[in-house]
């Protein structure tokens, strides 16, 4: 079994409608996953006994804080760690700030993450930050922040500099941006690509992403989203039945056997127009996966490897009947 944890985007609908969202998140969108489908997701993620943790996420799923609460009251019920990220919206003095997380806290919620860059702070201002960064070791609930960098204007590193002392002890992940979603329509400046390398892995971290549309991802990257990676919705299949076909026989499982190496060479095989550097192996992932002609190459390829592996597994199994 390789996932850990479930992932669930409650909404698409966003306070925010930043320029670099991979989801194309905004106040008009209007997807919120119902209480008793996030409910069942629970539910089926409790009867897998390798799934340990349920992560909230939206678009920004405090615009529905009471489905948040509940949410959290469930996972918790299940025995489960629970997570939250959000833009920090809510934070508009210490009193909000501590009214909020309170209520997070008291419902179980044990970590968030907020999400702060040049983007982010169009729409959410730096204070709202700083007053969850104080709040947060108030009220002790473990904080981290998720820090997007562009090359072009605001990096990182002078947002980090600009909480200065408040963001002491605090967890931060700097991560680049990808010319994904909205991301598309931001100058090629803006992102850190380097030349493909044979070598490059997919980072999975054990982690299933149900999005507000209820399609499942195999992955919690933000690169995923709308690729063909996808085996299948909430509505239709089971999160058990997913994550076994995530583990054997689909794109996902074939990606992670076959590497971006052989995957590249079937690309240019089949005349795939490429960029010459891309973010991440994430942002390579987009790329291909993105793409009806390139996954209409890479099947055959795909079923021939998922053969050769079943072969070998009987034939272990052979051996041992002996
Ligand atoms: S990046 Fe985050 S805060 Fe910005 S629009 Fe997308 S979901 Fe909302
Ligand atoms: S490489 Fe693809 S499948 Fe792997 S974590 Fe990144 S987006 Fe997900």
């Amino acid at each position: 079994m390789i996932f850990r944890k479930v992932g669930i985007a409650l909404t698409d609908r966003c306070t925010a409608s930043c320029a670099m969202c991979c989801f194309r998140c905004s106040p008009g969108n209007k997807q919120v996953l119902s209480r008793d489908t996030v409910f069942d997701i629970i539910r089926q993620a409790e009867d897998i006994p390798e799934i340990t943790s349920v992560g909230l996420s939206g678009g920004e799923a405090m615009l529905y804080p009471g489905l948040v609460l509940d949410s959290v009251r469930e996972i918790k019920r299940a025995n489960m760690r629970a997570s939250l990220t959000s833009n920090g919206f809510w934070a508009s003095d210490e009193k909000a700030a501590a009214d909020t997380l309170c209520a997070l806290k008291d419902a179980g919620l044990d970590s968030l993450s907020v999400s702060v860059d040049a983007y982010h702070i169009e729409y959410v201002p730096l204070d709202r930050i700083r007053h969850i960064l104080r709040l947060c070791r108030t009220v002790n609930l473990p904080l981290s922040l998720a820090v997007g960098d562009t090359l072009k204007g605001t990096r990182a590193a002078d947002i980090i500099k600009a909480l200065d002392r408040d963001i002491y002890n605090t967890q931060v992940t700097v991560y680049p941006f990808y010319p994904i979603g909205a991301g598309q329509d931001l100058a090629n400046e803006a992102f850190a690509a380097t030349p493909f390398s044979d070598d490059w892995k997919c980072p999975f971290q054990g982690d299933l992403l149900v999005f507000a549309d209820g399609t499942v991802y195999p992955c919690c990257s933000q690169a995923v989203y709308q690729s063909h990676l996808s085996n299948g919705s909430i509505y239709t299949d089971s999160l058990r039945e997913l994550m076994d076909s995530y583990e054997r026989y689909c794109l996902f499982a074939g990606l992670r056997r076959m590497g971006f190496g052989r995957l590249m060479q079937i690309a240019k095989q089949a005349g795939m127009e490429l960029p010459d550097a891309f973010v991440s192996p994430c942002h390579l992932c987009n790329v291909l996966f993105s793409s009806a002609d390139f996954c209409r190459a890479v099947r055959p390829h795909m079923e021939k490897e998922y053969a050769a592996v079943v072969r070998a597994a009987l034939g272990l199994a052979a051996e041992r009947v002996k």
